[in-house]
């Protein structure tokens, strides 16, 4: 087992791993740049290292000096996180040649994964269904009118090397084709240096619906059920639950055996989300995969009992997986609202700044990872997200009650946060009585 893991990243997932590592009896070293000098994750690790300025690129995104702390802090393994370098086979590669474990997939499989048009292929391969779409990335731009007209408009072009919902474009017409595929092109080589594109059946109305898996390097894998992650804004997502309240159970067996499918056809191991969409009549089409732990996973560990950044650690340092297929059991519903320091009736613009009351909800049902206190100071050189509320109960509606007097109970001031929003949201009739698709928030809702 690792006696040291260094935590490649900040706020609340690092909190996260460090909590995990206690509990394993592992040490942790938190890595801080000087605006998180006096952040609590840094406080809770056993040791810490400066690793440069507040500006990303000089600290979180800084190999050399992730690497050198890691050399100086003598330690075995290496968590990402999500987000900075999670998804870059790069530095996974560099750890491997520094005899650090990458607490990861391997690099092949993040670049394979990594790209949305290879991901495709491997689902084919795996015979799991993917959205009617170009077969590799668009040559020209006849062929991109020609594969249009077959699959029929509405049609998506999507980035190669997409993510966060940068690089994509809705096309309803000849007209607009070409115009999407520049701007999509562009904005993806300024986003990802890949200028990459494909292009996809726009699925009207569908729910976003996810996979949790796990991998070992024996080859098992297992999956934690779904999630369903349809409230989005700009296709980023606010509010998550698990299970999905529309799916049938027959379709979920079949969703939940794609993505194990897929991955071990990728050779995958650790852990993973296999993201699709589900339209009206339960059809399931593969989007893409996350080689790595996302922000919403607390809400399939509260629905299957079961630690997944333990399970991840427990897999990089060489061990089989702990838990059959049969012992993980669906149990109850779990809600997830993610705060982010944004003005919901200022468009959602980040709004960082003191926090100088700050109350953190609790009770029956009630989980919330957060790394902030009173005092701290939210940086806008940060993603937005500073906490995130989680709730678990028998059932969506006893959950969506608990949800609101949390939501009801969370002070978080004077900065301005998605508390508000999500208030509003969980109370709308679409979304109590399940007839919301990824389109709700931004076609039915005003804040
Ligand atoms: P990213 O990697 O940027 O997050 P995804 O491929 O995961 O991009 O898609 C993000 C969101 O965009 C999805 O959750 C969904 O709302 C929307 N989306 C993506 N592809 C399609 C599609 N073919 N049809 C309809 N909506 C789509």
């Amino acid at each position: 087992m690792f006696s040291r893991i260094l935590i490649a990243n900040r706020g609340e997932v690092a909190l996260r791993v460090i909590r995990a590592c206690k509990e394993l009896g592992i040490e942790s070293v938190a890595v801080f740049s000087e605006a998180d000098r006096n952040a609590s994750y840094v406080k809770f690790a056993d040791h810490a290292v400066c690793i440069g300025p507040a500006q990303p690129a000089k600290s979180y995104l800084n190999v050399q000096a992730i690497i050198s702390a890691a050399e100086i802090t003598d330690v075995d393994a290496i968590h990402p996180g999500y987000g900075f370098l999670a998804e870059n086979a790069e530095f996974a590669e560099i750890c491997a040649d520094c005899g650090i474990t990458f607490i990861g997939p391997s690099p092949e499989s993040m670049k394979q994964l990594g790209d949305k048009v290879k991901a495709r292929e491997i689902a084919l391969n795996a015979e799991v269904p993917v959205v009617p779409g170009s077969d590799g990335a668009i040559e020209s731009e006849a062929q991109a009118f020609e594969l249009a007209r077959e699959i029929g408009f509405p049609v998506i072009v999507k980035a190669s090397a997409g993510g966060g919902g940068r690089g994509m474009r809705v096309v309803h017409n000849d007209l607009n084709l070409k115009n999407a595929l520049t701007a999509a092109k562009s904005e993806a080589e300024i986003a990802f240096k890949n200028d990459e594109v494909y292009i996809e059946k726009f699925i009207e109305r569908p729910r976003h619906v996810e996979v949790q898996a796990l991998a070992d390097t024996y080859g098992n894998a297992v999956h934690f059920y779904e999630r369903d992650c349809s409230v989005q804004r700009r296709h980023q997502k606010l509010i998550e639950e698990a299970p999905c309240p529309v799916i049938m159970p027959e379709t979920r067996e079949k969703l939940c055996e794609a993505a194990k499918r897929l991955l071990k056809e990728a050779n995958y191991h650790n852990a993973a989300t296999v993201e699709f969409l589900l339209d009206k009549d339960n059809n399931f089409y593969f989007i893409e995969v996350n080689t790595r732990i996302q922000v919403e996973h607390p809400v399939s560990e509260l629905v299957t009992g079961q630690d997944l950044i333990k399970h991840q650690i427990l897999v990089a340092a060489g061990l089989p997986l702990s838990v059959s297929q049969d012992e993980i059991k669906l149990n109850g519903c779990a809600i997830e609202c993610r705060i982010n320091a944004e003005n919901p009736e200022m468009n959602f613009a980040p709004c960082p700044g003191p926090i100088d009351d700050f109350f953190v909800p609790g009770g029956f049902g009630v989980r919330v990872e957060t790394f902030l206190k009173q005092g701290d100071f939210i940086s806008p050189n940060y993603d937005s997200m500073i906490a995130k509320l989680l709730v678990h109960q028998p059932d969506r509606e006893t959950a969506l009650a608990t949800m609101k007097r949390a939501l009801q109970e969370f002070q978080i001031s004077p900065i301005k946060t998605t508390i508000p929003a999500s208030l509003k949201i969980i109370d709308h009739p679409s979304y109590r009585n399940n007839q919301i698709d990824t389109g709700f928030l931004e076609s039915e809702m005003e804040f």
